[in-house]
């Protein structure tokens, strides 16, 4: 069971955010924006209800950068260290969080693997979970 609130934080230590409702779902993307945003192969991203995140610190250097042809996709980053932060969703009524941001145990580990259609050429995916070519319901 996870604990709730769930903590996160950036790699510099200024922002700060809590989880106060349980994930709904997690998911590793292997899309170009996510591979940009990240410099991985892939983004590992927890999904939780629009109102469950809440900063606790730092709110003022969080940053947001939204590509022109996007329709969803936003990177929220932190502007000290340019580390990935959670970002709202409102279209889909959820928020996308970096699993890498996560200090605590979300309980809930990537259930599938999405956009594996466009993932880097050197991206061997070596486990069992469902793979689809492009979005889920829940993706982003
Ligand atoms: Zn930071
Ligand atoms: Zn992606």
């Amino acid at each position: 069971m996870e604990k709730a609130p769930l903590k996160g934080s950036c790699l510099c230590g200024a922002v700060c955010y809590e989880l106060v409702a349980p994930p709904v779902w997690a998911h590793v993307c292997h899309c170009s924006r996510c591979r940009k945003a990240t410099g991985s192969a892939f983004a590992p991203n927890l999904f939780v209800p629009l109102d469950a995140l809440r900063f606790t610190q730092g709110e003022e250097h969080l940053r947001a950068f939204q590509p022109p042809d996007a329709e969803r996709f936003v990177h929220r980053f932190c502007a000290v260290c340019g580390s990935p932060l959670p970002s709202l969703n409102p279209g889909r009524g959820n928020v996308v969080v970096p699993m890498g941001s996560l200090d605590d145990d979300p309980g809930l580990s990537p259930q599938a693997h999405i956009w594996v259609a466009s993932r880097a050429d050197w991206d061997a995916i070596s486990d069992d979970l469902p793979q689809h070519p492009e979005a889920l319901g829940s993706g982003d």
